[in-house]
């Protein structure tokens, strides 16, 4: 297996597995090789970041990725607020509706307590627990 750092053509930066190279060129080729963010297929290699040894630097590094874990976060709450239902409280009980009902596939999106949620994962119901993240936090 191989690491690759890949940058999209929309600027953003993911990584991904691969078996080997030739591979990635394989995939790559046949529009398999998708941007996280934006699902585009202009996808390139990045050349690898060189290896920090200095603390400071280490420090720098991992603030920069909260950042990055803040920021793809941010872009998952904006695409669950653009593409589902806000259900708030009833979440567990729209949920349910959903699975029975199946007439509607609409995603939706709500609170629920950890308790709510173990019960809807037990009943086969599949739920996905979203950091929230606010952007004007720092
Ligand atoms: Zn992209």
């Amino acid at each position: 297996m191989i690491k690759y750092n890949l940058t999209c053509k929309c600027g953003k930066e993911f990584e991904s597995w691969f078996l080997n190279s030739s591979e990635f060129d394989l995939l790559a080729k046949r529009n398999f090789v998708k941007c996280i963010y934006c699902d585009s297929t202009k996808v390139k290699k990045s050349v690898m970041a060189p290896n920090l040894s200095s603390q400071s630097k280490k420090i720098d590094k991992k603030i920069k990725l909260e950042k990055d874990i803040k920021k793809q976060l941010i872009n998952i709450r904006k695409y669950i607020e653009k593409n589902c239902k806000n259900v708030g409280d009833n979440f567990s009980q729209e949920a349910r509706n959903i699975h029975y009902d199946k007439k509607t596939s609409q995603g939706i999106y709500g609170k629920a307590t950890p308790e709510e949620t173990a019960e809807l994962l037990e009943e086969g119901i599949d739920v996905t627990t979203v950091p929230w993240v606010d952007e004007s936090e720092n």
